[in-house]
């Protein structure tokens, strides 16, 4: 049995420090011990405050800390933000403050190393840090995901692709979810979280997993030897289908699911979570894929009113689909490939994901026949 802890929580310091001690302890305490190197991977997307839901709270990444100095060990703090330096994620996070006074390391991740993931990726660039330490300690936080429904357990840990390797990536897997899943579960297994604490106390849902998302209060911490384990946990208290979510599929096709996920402690389902719309990119005849994408899949839309003309998507977009003319975003939706990386990384929430009218039409008479 994979073994997954629920705890009723909130950000209230001393509860929750021993909620995290206690969950660790027993998952794997003792395999972090005086000494050891421990890198703790938070969910550090962007500059955000707390109240937002964007990032693992500063108070789970305090006793993640807290945690490892207990044992005798030595902590790191690292993640490479898809947007914002480093100082200002860490800054507005509230993550700086948090961790004042403690003996910890706080480094974006730098270097990388060449791995073998296997097939059909094979070699791939994953942060060093990530790949030779002792523990590695995931600290995901529950996010709604445009594109992949849910960001995660598994997918915290496309956080270890440095820079710009990840929209790089994202441009390679193009528009197939389930390969982009299969790379996901393919690094979950290369780093190999020792254990997985997941930060559901103040979650987000609607059109994540950035600025576009909504906070809403689910008071669940949750915790895991198995990344995907948890990830199937969340599922469960979601009242959602484990298959629905890709990552899920891609962790048993590579054997990370194999026992039955056992849920301990105060399991209550979770009702009317807003999950993002999501219609499959590729479907139909394969010579009509294309025209099907462009105006039956929701693409990004900008809302001028919001757009500060910053130019962060246009930067950031592995397919080079955003042109910027003055303060006028222009997209090309034949060359998008429908990662949403650019509403992902939006400072201001300006993009949405927005079905073409012909979709909007189609989804109606779906809803009306089922
Ligand atoms: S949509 Fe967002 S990221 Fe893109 S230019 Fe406007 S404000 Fe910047
Ligand atoms: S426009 Fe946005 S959704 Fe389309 S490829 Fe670029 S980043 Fe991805």
């Amino acid at each position: 049995m994979a073994k997954v802890i629920i705890r009723r929580a909130g950000y209230d310091y001393p509860a929750l420090r021993d909620h995290f001690f206690e969950m660790v302890e027993s998952l794997a305490g003792d395999r972090i011990g005086p000494g050891g190197r421990v890198l703790i991977k938070p969910n550090l997307l962007g500059p955000a405050v707390p109240d937002k839901a964007m990032v693992t709270h500063p108070m789970v990444v305090k006793a993640a800390v807290e945690y490892v100095l207990h044992k005798g060990a030595r902590p790191q703090v690292s993640d490479s933000p898809a947007m914002g330096s480093w100082e200002k994620v860490l800054k507005e996070s509230g993550i700086s403050q948090a961790l004042q006074g403690l003996d910890v390391l706080c480094t974006p991740f730098k270097k990388s190393v060449s791995v073998d993931v296997g097939e059909p990726f094979h070699r791939i660039e994953i942060a060093e840090d990530a790949l030779c330490a002792d523990v590695v300690l995931n600290l995901p936080k529950l996010k709604t995901h445009s594109q992949m429904l849910l960001t995660l357990g598994v997918k915290n840990l496309f956080g270890c692709i440095v820079g710009l390797r990840k929209p790089e990536w994202h441009f390679r897997t193009g528009v197939d979810r389930e390969m982009f899943a299969y790379l996901l579960a393919c690094i979950c297994r290369k780093v190999n979280p020792t254990v997985t604490v997941l930060d559901g106390i103040l979650a987000m849902e609607g059109q994540g997993p950035g600025k576009g998302g909504v906070a809403r209060h689910l008071g669940r911490l949750l915790a895991g030897t198995g990344a995907a384990a948890v990830d199937v946990a969340v599922c469960r208290i979601l009242g959602l289908e484990e298959d629905r979510l890709l990552t899920n599929r891609a962790a048993k096709k590579l054997g990370l699911l194999r026992e039955e996920v056992e849920l301990d402690g105060d399991f209550r389902p979770v009702n009317d979570f807003k999950l993002p719309g999501i219609t499959p990119l590729v479907f139909g005849p394969a010579c009509l894929h294309k025209t099907m994408r462009k105006h039956l899949v929701q693409r990004p839309v900008p809302a001028s009113n919001l757009c500060k003309a910053c130019g962060d998507c246009r930067r950031y977009c592995p397919a080079g689909a955003i042109q910027q003319k003055s303060k006028t975003l222009i997209f090309d939706y034949d060359k998008c490939i429908r990662c949403y990386c650019c509403i992902e990384v939006c400072p201001y929430g300006a993009l949405r994901a927005q079905e073409p009218l012909l979709g909007r039409v189609f989804t109606e008479i779906r809803n009306r026949l089922s």
